[in-house]
Formats: structure tokens, C-alpha cells, sequence
């Protein structure tokens, strides 16, 4: 495939808030079509170093995305090297339809010109992204009015029209209920299977029906690695899940 040389490395990541140790010297090593869970209890560091990998947090280490040095740029030099995440909060802009919201995002991508093409014509990426994020039959609903779940399926699918190939999503299932977490699941599974996809979760349960890695952050530093089934059975695990 297209994504097959992307290839997330964090070496040695430092996130220091006034005086503050919050990520100190993580590394990870994600690649396309393997979905990366990070997970942890409150304050273990995980948004953290999400914002550094966006250049939201200032951060001292490497962090490289298909072998380009992505700490020291600036927000937006970082999102058009491939990297996209979302919030805990979904940002979609309420007053247009869901299609209007992936055109946008997709001209984005391709610059103003492509705001100005024939109306009615809709792009072969847009297509796709409605059908990957289930949202085909709401084309034309105003995003302000959608369910808490199809908002974040919405940011998702906008940014795969931005061509983001990290994909850095912020608790995603935070708040759904349980129909939309499965969904959202199945969401996960295909996107993961070609792109990059780093998950910050802090409910374990959530991850127990998948296959990928899974990263365990505590107090700023990698505690555990492994399948879902290996880290839920490693005792340090344990007991920073049940201390918390
Ligand atoms: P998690 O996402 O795992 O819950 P965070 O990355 O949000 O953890 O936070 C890690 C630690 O860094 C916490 O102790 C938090 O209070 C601290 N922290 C996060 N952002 C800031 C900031 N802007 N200023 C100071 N401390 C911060």
C-alpha cells in the first residue's frame, strides 16, 4: 500500500512544564497498519506527548514520521507532513452539513482553487471518507445536530480527506454510548489497517477486543508493552490501574 513506509519514532521524547518532568524520555515505535494503543491513568502523560508529536508542547527528543524530524516545526509544518489528530472535544464546524465539513477539509488539503470547483461534484476522497466513517445517509445534515458519536466520527473522516496518515485520536470513545464504541471500534480496525494510528485511551476495557499493541504510560514513562491480554496480566499494571 500507499502507507507502507510510514513509520512513527519517538526517541528519547522530554516535556518539561516549569520544572515539571511530564513525559520524561519516552519512546515509541509505531507503524502503518499497526493501531498503537497508549493508555495510562490520569496525568500519566499520554495528551502530553500527543501534543508534543503535533507541536502543541514543547518537547526535547526525536520524533520522526516516514524519517522527517517533526519536533521544532510549527503546527501547521507538522500537519502537512501526514500528521492529524483529533480532541476530546470534536471540532466540526456546527452551522454546515457533514459534507460541507469534509469539503472543507479536503480543499484544505488541495488550497482555495478547489473551494471554487462545480457544485455538485463530490470527490472520489469524500465518497470514500463518508462511507469509511458510516455517515453516507447524513451527507446533508447539519453537523451541529449530530450525535456525540458521529462528531467524532466526522473529525475522524476529515482527517482522512486532509490525507493525514498519523492519526493521533484523543480518547475517541470518551462519552459514547455502547453501540457507538463498537462502531467506533470497527472504525479503528480499518483505518489501523492502513494507516498510522496512535489511540489515547484510558478505559482498558475498550481495547480487550483488539489485536494491536499496547503502549502502558505512568507518571511520564513507558511502564509495560504488549498485547492487550499481556499488559492486563503484567502486575505493575495492576497496580497503577487499581492504585488509581
Ligand atoms: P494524561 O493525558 O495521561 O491524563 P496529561 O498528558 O494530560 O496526562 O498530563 C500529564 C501531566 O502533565 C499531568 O500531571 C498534568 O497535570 C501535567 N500537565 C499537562 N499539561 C500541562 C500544562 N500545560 N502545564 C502544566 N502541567 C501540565
Amino acid at each position: 500500500s500507499r502507507f507502507r513506509h510510514d513509520y512513527l519514532e519517538v526517541r528519547g521524547l522530554r516535556v518539561e512544564f516549569d520544572g515539571f518532568v511530564a513525559v520524561q524520555g519516552v519512546d515509541l515505535t509505531v507503524t502503518a497498519g499497526d493501531l498503537r494503543f497508549l493508555i495510562g491513568p490520569n496525568g500519566a502523560g499520554k495528551t502530553t506527548i500527543v501534543d508534543a508529536i503535533t507541536g502543541l508542547a514543547r518537547a526535547t527528543g526525536s520524533v520522526k514520521f516516514g524519517g522527517v524530524e517533526l519536533l521544532g516545526r510549527k503546527t501547521h509544518r507538522i500537519a502537512r507532513a501526514g500528521v492529524g489528530r483529533t480532541f476530546q472535544t470534536a471540532s466540526v464546524f456546527e452551522e454546515l452539513s457533514v459534507l460541507q465539513n469534509l469539503d472543507i477539509a479536503a480543499g484544505a488539503r488541495r488550497g482555495p482553487a478547489a473551494l471554487l470547483r462545480r457544485r455538485g461534484r463530490v470527490p472520489e476522497s469524500v465518497e470514500q471518507a463518508l462511507e469509511t466513517i458510516g455517515l453516507a445517509h447524513l451527507r446533508d445534515t447539519q453537523a451541529g445536530i449530530l450525535a456525540h458519536g458521529q462528531k467524532q466520527w466526522l473529525e475522524i473522516g476529515m482527517l482522512l480527506v486532509q490525507d493525514a496518515r498519523l492519526l493521533l485520536l484523543d480518547e475517541p470513545v470518551a462519552g459514547m454510548s455502547q453501540a457507538e464504541r463498537e462502531q467506533t471500534g470497527d472504525l479503528l480496525q480499518r483505518i489501523g489497517a492502513q494507516r498510522t494510528v496512535v489511540v489515547v485511551e484510558h478505559d482498558m476495557e475498550f481495547l480487550r477486543s483488539f489485536a494491536s499493541s499496547v503502549t502502558v504510560l505512568h507518571m511520564g514513562r513507558v511502564l509495560a508493552e504488549g498485547t492487550y491480554a499481556q499488559v492486563q496480566a503484567d502486575p505493575r499494571v495492576q497496580e497503577v490501574y487499581l492504585g488509581s
